[in-house]
């Protein structure tokens, strides 16, 4: 491989927006700029674009356009559905989540804790699966929320998030307080058909930007007569929910990069799946040392996390940068913190210090596979020689 071609296998970070996308969002750029709020010419065709990506993404998710809200991104999706769930209960009680939760979920829990709710953290179990049987324990008389994430950003690995649907569902048939439930599935759109009346979640979020839409975009579905109030305030976009104009092209593009990812769902899976299980074979078998986080059976096809023994993980990802090759640590580690997803895990301090996420996407070849497997081992091993626990060994 010519060494200017660059590699991405940073997919879960971010994807490249496709050409369809593009061409989807141009007129809205040029020709059909009205804002979706004004009565003329210009604001009915962008409100008709509006409408028809809302329609889409219901029947993508099996939802009704009314029970899709447009946000910013999956951030916000996250916030709004937490703190515009939990503040229209009128009271404060008792909110269960996961030790594993993307910052977006867990820091929102963490300021809920600081108004005076209290939080249940699960614990996942050594693949960062959490069970149903811990999330039952942990219901109160008291509950009134619960967010599980759907697929897990630093290592793939999916929740149990019907099976905890439908015992909420139980739950819920006795008593006078409904417990709601939100999932993150920012990491799974795209890659797992959704289907909100399979899940049985109440409220379920996606960002754009994760399967090929710009970044700023994100979707919050709210199952229909779920009590919810706005987190910010202004015009009446949204259906009150989510004030503020809304951003035409960005959503006409999500609607469309949607639309081809779940069209194309399982020719991805079985392309990407062959990547990484092809990477994750190679790593093992030329490199000593290294330890393979999450379960990868029972996880989305596109992400490997690795641990690389007596290195550090940004060391590496400097390395692989200068060979052209994008991948991550994940999330955390930029503040030389280990990740707090591997910590839960139980995964051995130093090991998770030299973990690094590498993430697919459907553009990814083997040909990129094979390049990378034929400069990480001499990388690591130069990395290693550094490190005096590893020279002891040698
Ligand atoms: N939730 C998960 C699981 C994520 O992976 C991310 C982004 O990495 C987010 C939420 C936040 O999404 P956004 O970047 O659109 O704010």
């Amino acid at each position: 491989m010519n060494n200017n071609k660059r590699v991405y296998l940073d997919n879960s970070a971010t994807t490249q927006v496709l050409p369809e996308v593009v061409k989807e969002m141009q007129p809205y750029f040029s020709e059909i700029y009205g804002n979706a709020s004004s009565l003329h010419y210009f604001g009915r065709e962008a409100k008709k674009a509006l409408d028809a990506a809302r329609a889409k993404i219901a029947t993508l998710l099996n939802a009704a356009p009314e029970e899709i809200f447009f946000t910013g991104c999956g951030t916000e999706s996250d916030n709004l559905a937490i703190f515009g769930v939990v503040s229209a209960q009128g009271k404060k009680g008792h909110l269960i989540t996961t030790k594993v939760e993307h910052h977006a979920v867990l820091y929102s829990f963490q300021h809920l804790e600081k108004l005076g709710y209290e939080v249940t953290y699960l614990d996942p179990d050594k693949s960062g699966a959490v069970s149903a049987e811990d999330f039952k324990k942990a219901v109160r008389d008291d509950t009134i929320f619960a967010s599980i994430m759907y697929a897990n950003n630093e290592v793939g690995t999916l929740e149990p998030v019907e099976e905890i649907a439908a015992a909420l569902k139980e739950i819920n048939a006795g008593r006078k307080n409904k417990i709601y439930f939100h999932t993150d599935a920012v990491q799974a759109a795209g890659k797992i058909k959704l289907d909100v009346q399979k899940l049985g979640v109440d409220l379920l979020s996606i960002s754009g930007h994760k399967f090929g839409a710009p970044k700023g975009v994100g979707v919050l579905y709210v199952r229909k007569g779920v009590k919810i109030e706005p987190m910010t305030f202004g015009g009446g976009h949204e259906n009150g929910l989510r004030p503020g104009t809304e951003n035409v092209p960005s959503i006409a593009g999500m609607a469309k990069a949607f639309e081809l990812a779940v069209d194309n769902i399982e020719q991805h899976h079985k392309h990407i799946l062959s990547l990484r299980e092809s990477l994750k074979k190679g790593i093992v078998e030329k490199i000593p040392e290294v330890v393979i986080n999450g379960s990868g059976n029972n996880a989305v096809a596109n992400i490997l996390n690795v641990s690389f023994h007596y290195i550090e993980g940004e060391a590496l990802l400097l390395k692989l940068d200068m060979k052209g090759i994008a991948a991550s640590t994940g999330s955390a580690c930029a503040t030389g913190e280990p990740s707090h997803v591997l910590s839960a895990m139980c995964v051995d301090p130093v090991a998770a210090q030299g973990a690094v996420r590498f993430s697919f996407g459907h553009s990814n070849t083997q040909e990129e596979v094979d390049y990378v497997l034929s400069v990480l081992p001499e990388m690591v091993e130069s990395l290693r020689a550094m490190s005096p626990v590893w020279r002891g060994k040698k």
